[in-house]
Parts: C-alpha cells; structure tokens; sequence
C-alpha cells in the first residue's frame, strides 16, 4: 500500500471537506475508509427506481448563514432553491410550522397583527423564567394549548422521552416568529447542491491524491495504515475506545419508503404529526428538488431507541460519559495526533453546514501542528 499522509475514517461530509483540503493546499495524500458502501455520511443521496432522488437518511434541508461555506461549496456544486416548508397536522387541519403568524391565526381564528400576537401569547404563556426542560421551555413561548398540540406528542416520540426529561435545548432550537416568514429555518442561504450531495461530495474528493476504500471499517485498518502525518476519526467516539467507558446513548430511525401512483401527494416537503401515530414526519422530497415526475415518493420516518447512530440523546448521564470520553481523545490527539472531528465523534447534533465548518477548522488545526521534514 502507498504511503498516506492522512488516513481517514468515515466518507461524509466532515472526512470530504478534510480530505480535499489537505490535497488542495497541502500536497497530501489521504486514504478514506468507509464502512458503507457509499460516500456522502447521512447526507447521501441516491436515484429511486422512479427516477426520484431521495435522501436515503433523512430529508437534508441545506441552509447556512456562511458566505465562506457557500462560496467553498461552490467549487463542487451548482444549487437550485430550497422550498423547505413544514405543515404540522392538527386534529385533522394543517398549520405552518414552526410556529408563526399564520399558524396563529389559523389555530385561534382570527386576525393578528405582531403585537396583538405577541400580547396573546404574553396572556397565556407559563412564566418560566428560567426554563429547566423543554417543556417548560415551550410553554414559557406559547402556553399550554400550544404546546399539547404541537410539541408534546411529536417529541415523545422523536425522543422516547417527555418533554420535561429533555434540555431546553431541544425545543428551543425551533423559532416562534411573530411575522408570516413560513420557511422551514431562517438562514439566509437555503439551497440544494443542483445535482445532489452525493455528486458534490464526489467532485469534491475527485483528486489523484485522493483514495477511498468503501465497506472497509476503521478497525479493519487502523493497525494496518501509519499515516506520515495525522488520522482524522469521524466515526462514533465511544466505538474508537471499545465502549470501555459505556456506550453513549442514541436516537435511531426507519425510513419507509412508499411510491404513489399520482403525481403530489402532500401539500409541501414535510408534514409533522404531533400525534399517537407511530411515524413523525413524512416527506415528499420532490417538492425541494423540483423534480417533475407523474408519480411520487413519501418517506415515513420511524423513530427507535436502537439502530444506526442519528441522535445524540441530551441528557445529564450521556454528556458526563461523553466529557470523559473526550479526555480520552485529547490525549490521543496529543500522542497519536488522532484528530475526532464530526457528528459522531464529537456527539453532537450538528447540521452539514457546521459539520463542514468544523471540518474545515480541523484542517487548520492539522495544518499547524504538521510535522514539517
Ligand atoms: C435524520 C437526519 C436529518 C438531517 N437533516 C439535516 C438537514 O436537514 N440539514 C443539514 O444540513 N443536516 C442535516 N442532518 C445532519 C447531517 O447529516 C450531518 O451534519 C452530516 O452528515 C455530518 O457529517 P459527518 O461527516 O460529520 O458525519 P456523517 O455524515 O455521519 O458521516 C460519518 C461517516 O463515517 C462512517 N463511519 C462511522 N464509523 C466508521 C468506522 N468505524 N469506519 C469507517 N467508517 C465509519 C459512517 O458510515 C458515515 O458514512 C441530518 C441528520 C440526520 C440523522
């Protein structure tokens, strides 16, 4: 086997974006190893047998507020619009989510201007001053019928825990707007790669120096392969230590694919049910690719406590476990310049924007410490 400069564990987009960096300014050569037989992470995409494209792990709204990224990204990628609008389904009615003036006036049945908005909710809203869980933290922003309605059911389920045993955080990410803005999120890119991410992240490691080696596990090689100069682990933390610690806890999906013989099936990409059925979210991605096809394609997403890691779990006990986890890796970074970077490795729900942000800041992070003959 040649000589690698980096050896790299994982294809997504943390382990593409190092990888590119390091043939592109500094001459390196890397060797990617990925367990599945794909490149692309989570953010891989694939065509149906209906000649749909679908995100085999989830729908992926890309949307950043960095110039920079965009502008990185660029390089690899064409983008056409987003579209990225959410219904949540409501006794049978759907609203716009996350939660806006629209949805406001639907659900009370009149008019509101901002203020009028906010003053209602001010009159029913829970005063929490300093919210502790994420039910407190949503009933402190809308109330109580709000938050029945819209958040409970969805997040036992997504979670496999009430809201009142989850941090604040996990609510907290989403925005109540007082304006009628009814997108998805509200950073100022919204765009999807024009041909795919799995065609972005391939352009992007399409270099001489570049080698991938798929359905090949870090642990197979790591024995195996000296690197000149630094691993970089993108794959889960408590694996790289053998779990000696305990594992570190994590939400899981299904994703069942159903195709349709009609062109739309749903009214936007994504509907929620915050309700006891079994599923959390559908999704019809053809509405964000702009893709004309007579038939369609809905995802049914399956929440579950075990399979593959999509989820860190936000409780006290798994951020204690992962701190000591973390010790364990500086001192690796030190002796054995391992460098843990991504989702996985630094358990974290972290969009692919940051991801590749992070990433890109670990390439510096390595630059620096290079060992220079
Ligand atoms: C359901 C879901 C929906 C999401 N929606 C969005 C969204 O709308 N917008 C957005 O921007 N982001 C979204 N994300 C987040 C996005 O997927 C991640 O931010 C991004 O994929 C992180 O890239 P990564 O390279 O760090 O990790 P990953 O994409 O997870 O890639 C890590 C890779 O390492 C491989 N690997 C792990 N262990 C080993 C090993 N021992 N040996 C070899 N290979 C290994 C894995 O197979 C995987 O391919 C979503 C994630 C999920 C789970």
């Amino acid at each position: 086997m040649e000589p690698v400069d980096l050896l790299i564990a994982g294809a997504g987009p943390t382990a593409c974006v190092i990888a590119e960096r390091a043939a592109a300014v500094l001459g390196w050569r890397s060797l990617i190893v990925e367990k599945r037989h794909h490149i692309g992470g989570n953010c891989f995409d694939e065509v149906h047998d209906s000649g749909l494209l679908l995100h085999r792990y989830g729908p992926h709204y890309f949307r950043t507020s960095s110039q920079a990224l965009v502008t990185y990204l660029s390089r690899f990628t064409d983008w056409i619009d987003g579209h990225y609008l959410v219904r949540s389904l409501v006794r049978d009615r759907l609203y716009p989510f996350p939660i806006n003036l629209n949805t406001l006036e639907a659900y009370f049945g009149r008019p509101f201007t901002a203020t009028q908005a906010r003053d209602h909710l001010e009159s029913i809203r829970e005063p929490f001053a300093e919210p502790e869980n994420s039910e407190q933290l949503v009933m402190s922003l809308v109330g109580r019928a709000l938050y029945e309605d819209f958040y409970l059911e969805y997040t036992k389920k997504q979670w496999g825990r009430h809201p009142r045993d989850l941090d604040a955080s996990v609510c907290g990410r989403i925005p109540v707007r007082y304006n009628r803005d009814d997108r998805y999120t509200d950073a100022p890119f919204q765009k999807l790669p024009a041909a795919g991410y799995t065609a972005m992240f391939a352009n992007m490691i399409d270099h001489p120096l570049i080698s991938v080696r798929l359905g090949t596990d870090y642990s197979e090689i790591r024995r195996q392969v000296e690197p000149r100069q630094a691993t970089v682990y993108t794959g889960p933390l408590d694996e790289y230590f053998d779990r000696s610690l305990g594992p570190l806890e994590w939400r899981s999906l299904d994703f069942e694919v159903r195709e349709f013989d009609k062109e739309w099936v749903q009214p936007c990409v994504q509907v929620n049910y915050p309700d006891a059925r079994d599923y959390t979210r559908t999704v019809e991605l053809k509405h964000t690719t702009g893709q004309r096809n007579p038939r369609s394609v809905v995802i049914y997403e399956y929440p579950r406590a075990d399979g593959e890691p999509y989820y860190p779990v936000p409780a006290a006990s798994n951020r204690e476990r992962y701190a000591r986890y973390r010790d364990l890796a500086d001192v690796e970074t030190r002796h054995k310049r391992v460098y843990f970077c991504g989702r996985l490795a630094e358990y974290r729900y972290i969009n692919s924007d940051t991801a590749m942000l992070n990433a890109l800041d670990t390439f510096e992070r390595i630059r620096r410490d290079r060992h220079v003959d």
